[in-house]
């Protein structure tokens, strides 16, 4: 959905409820939560009313919204402002609401894509690509030493498919093989580099070709393009953050491990969905 359709609705509180209700971010009251009579009805603003027991709740009652501080219209269009990438600082001066208000509802939403990558479990197949990548630190340095201070991440890119990408503790055959196994498919193509950590694929049941970056040339599909172009659009969003913590480094890699598989989709509908899967238990992890 465009902004300019959110805009429609949130013009219109009415609108806007039965909207939050429709996709599940408000809950629907068919019956007292109290008594479960079926007699009630809307009194005041965002407040039911039970006719049989005479309780009253508010409508964010029982549902995500219940904990958050922002106002009914404000959630659709910081959904919105969440999937353009507009940072938590900009969208909460764009929505004029606390920054640490926008911040909760930004770390829900990434928590959320978090949960649903970590419950997908189709391997991968075809022509992969691995690559280890470091991240974070301000020593430059190569694998190994002195990349001290900087967090190993391992990515696998399946051409024409999804890349996953895994912080791991070390680059060690024994620790990027292990995850290979786990997420590709035994007798699969695999495209690497040199680097000796991926010695043993073929005799774990894999095709390997190797690349050598020392010719200026590859020769033909052999390159691992797709996965350094990965890196490159994560260091690139990460950029904008100035740095994040150890602690939240998880969730923004795997947002942007997200973001990378669905940049041909509008993922406004598909950021909903997973707050409402997710988002109470992400509250209260
Ligand atoms: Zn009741």
């Amino acid at each position: 959905m465009e902004i300019i359709e959110i805009s429609k609705i949130i013009a219109d509180e009415g609108r806007t409820i039965q909207y939050l209700q429709e996709k599940g971010l408000l809950k629907k009251y068919e019956e007292c939560p109290y008594c479960g009579g079926k007699s009630i009805g809307n009194v005041r603003r965002q407040k039911l009313k039970c006719y049989t027991c005479r309780k009253e709740w508010g409508i964010r009652k029982g549902s995500l919204l219940e904990g958050l501080r922002l106002p009914l219209e404000k959630v659709l269009m910081a959904i919105k402002l969440f999937e353009l990438e507009i940072s938590a600082l900009q969208a909460s001066k764009q929505l004029k609401v606390g920054y640490k208000t926008m911040m909760n509802l930004f770390d829900l939403v990434r928590k959320a894509i978090y949960y649903e990558i970590e419950g997908e479990i189709e391997l991968f197949s075809g022509e992969i690509e691995l690559d280890e990548s470091y991240f974070g630190g301000k020593r430059k340095g190569n694998r190994g030493r002195g990349a001290f201070n900087k967090i190993p991440v391992f990515g696998i890119l399946e051409r024409d498919g999804k890349v996953k990408v895994e912080i791991v503790k070390d680059v060690t055959s024994e620790t990027l093989l292990k995850l290979t196994i786990k997420k590709v498919r035994r007798g699969s193509l695999i495209y690497t580099d040199k680097y000796k950590s991926y010695n043993g694929l073929i005799s774990l049941g894999f095709k390997h070709m190797r690349i050598d970056h020392s010719k200026r040339f590859g020769n033909g599909k052999v390159y691992i393009n797709g996965i350094e172009g990965f890196w490159s659009f994560a260091k690139e969003r990460l950029l904008k953050y100035h740095g994040v913590s150890k602690e939240k480094f998880p969730l923004y890699l795997k947002e942007l491990e997200f973001r990378y598989n669905m940049r041909e989709h509008d993922i406004f509908d598909l950021l909903i969905k997973l707050l409402v899967k997710y988002g109470l238990v992400a509250n209260n992890a």
